[in-house]
């Protein structure tokens, strides 16, 4: 009924107006999946930023209610910064010719395709200085809407891959130690109550349980960690996303790539981290041998596949190091350290000092 008006996915391509009421008509030029589908009817004033980039070009719309629109024009500038960044790190906004939207809604958020729900009280979050709302969801314009996942089982893929990038945001706009902070944060909330791949080809997603976006987001940022070259793993994000957009792909997709780009089998490191809900104990034990005047660290993996292994960083004193346990025991002399931090750059192990070779 006039004068509500009529938001949805795409473009609007027309409006009728007839005995008190308007057909809106809304036109979408991609493939979008039915969960995306959606329309909005409300009291909404609707203003417009256009989008340039090197990459693309495009009309950004908001949709509020009238009372929050100069709210709304201050805080949703930031959209213009997100969507730079997020075509940066995968490459240009999927939708160009659908456009950009954000649509008030009386619901937190959903990522619908080319027009976002948005209920987040037009607030940032502090330690990530960005509304996080807006930055979760537009990613799914990449991961989710765009490169689709073939089975909820692989729904890490929206959900995780979603949640690591807000992490690479904050990186880009923080710096590398504010990014670690946030996946700490990440972190705290893995519960490990069953696999990040769910079973397959019964529809299943736990809504109750949040790995897939937390143990999502460290298993890419420990892969990282392992591969340890920031170019490379930036190449394996952008391939992964121009080969499967506006298409499909699955956890194994993922894998496969990651082989190819690093000519390694990473086949074990997602055995583990994919299939075995446990994360992995690395145990270590510092010794100083007094006799000898040298000192010794030992360690192995534990809760982990027998065939789990990749390197962990350590820092003594300041100086970084690469161990590489197994899930057996090892030994390396190393300097007789002052302070020793194992796993410095946070990647999804759990760790345990153990007393076994103490004398
Ligand atoms: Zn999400």
């Amino acid at each position: 009924p006039a004068p509500l008006y009529c938001v949805a996915n795409g473009i609007l391509i027309d409006s009728v107006a007839e005995n008190g009421y308007i057909t809106y008509t809304w036109k979408v030029h991609y493939p979008i999946n039915t969960y995306n589908a959606t329309f909005y009817i409300g009291n909404y004033r609707k203003f417009t930023i256009p989008y340039q980039s090197d990459s693309s070009q495009f009309l950004m719309s908001f949709f509020v209610l009238p009372y929050n629109l100069t709210k709304a024009q201050t805080h949703f500038t930031q959209v213009i910064d997100i969507i730079n960044k997020y075509e940066h790190f995968y490459g240009a906004y999927p939708w160009p010719n659908d456009g950009y939207k954000l649509v008030e809604s009386p619901y937190e958020g959903m990522e619908h395709q080319s027009a976002i729900a948005y209920g987040n009280r037009y607030k940032n979050l502090s330690y990530l200085g960005a509304d996080y709302i807006i930055l979760h969801e537009t990613a799914h314009e990449w991961w989710g809407n765009s490169v689709t996942a073939t089975d909820y089982a692989d729904i890490w893929i929206h959900e995780g891959f979603a949640t690591y990038s807000e992490a690479l945001y904050v990186e880009a706009t923080q710096g590398y130690e504010a990014y670690l902070r946030y996946l700490l944060v990440q972190s705290i909330f893995i519960r490990n109550k069953q696999p990040l791949i769910l079973p397959r080809s019964v529809n299943f997603w736990d809504y109750n349980d949040g790995d897939v976006y937390f143990k999502g987001s460290l298993v890419l940022h420990t892969l990282r960690n392992c591969i340890n070259n920031d170019s490379l793993f930036s190449d394996i994000l952008r391939t992964f996303y121009r080969q499967h957009r506006y298409s499909f792909a699955t956890s194994q997709d993922f894998l496969d790539l990651v082989n190819a780009k690093t000519g390694q089998d990473y086949t074990p490191f997602f055995r583990q981290y994919y299939y075995n809900r446990s994360c992995p104990e690395l145990q270590w034990e510092y010794y100083y041998d007094a006799y000898q005047g040298k000192a010794f660290l030992f360690y192995r993996f534990q809760k982990a596949n027998e065939d789990f292994s990749m390197p962990v960083r350590i820092k003594i004193d300041d100086t970084a190091y690469l161990i590489r346990p197994t899930t057996q025991w090892q030994k390396a002399e190393v300097p007789i350290a002052k302070t020793l931090v194992i796993n410095s750059n946070y990647s999804y192990v759990a760790q345990k000092h153990t007393k076994y070779f103490r004398k």
